[in-house]
């Protein structure tokens, strides 16, 4: 389980802009990032694709065009920057991970067709003006568990040379 989630700056300001598009609806996309010791920096995030069903509750996300947009990093970053997880807009606060949330990311933490045993789900809980960011972890061996991670955001002068674009 990771200790810690670096968000880059490019991240935190597409996630903003991702919630700020989908007013009172849950979207989300995936995560991409790369592991540093016991940190998660997570360097981009996807936008949720065009075939993305989006509701109050509910989010379902554009899987093909994901799986592009991920392959496309991949390819790009010589594997550098692969998955490392989800990222939800939640339009209320204190919304913890859902059931459904927490089933999804243990079927990623158990399948070996996703690149991580760890993966990180970040909800941007989205209620105007308020907007916070927070992380779970989630990890299936030696058995399911999931905790809260602690949070903070890369400067835009650190990150410059690692921001992708979102
Ligand atoms: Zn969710």
């Amino acid at each position: 389980m990771f200790e810690h989630v670096v968000i880059g700056f490019g991240v935190r300001a597409a996630l903003a802009g991702h919630a700020r598009s989908r007013p009172g609806e849950e979207t989300g996309g995936i995560l991409i990032g790369h592991p540093d010791g016991a940190t998660l920096r997570v360097t981009r995030a996807s936008p949720p694709g065009p075939n993305a069903l989006h509701r109050r509750f509910r989010f379902s996300r554009d899987t093909r065009y994901l799986q592009r947009y991920l392959d496309e990093v991949v390819d790009r970053t010589d594997a550098q920057e692969d998955y490392v997880g989800e990222w939800h807009v939640h339009p209320a606060l204190d919304t913890l991970p859902s059931c459904v949330d927490r089933r999804s990311l243990w079927r990623i933490a158990r399948r070996t067709n996703y690149a991580t045993d760890s993966p990180v789900l970040v909800i941007v809980e989205e209620s105007p003006p308020e907007r916070r960011v927070r992380a779970y972890g989630f990890e299936v061996h030696p058995r399911r568990v999931w905790s809260e991670l602690p949070v903070t955001y890369q400067s835009a002068a650190a990150g410059s040379a690692e921001n992708g674009e979102s």
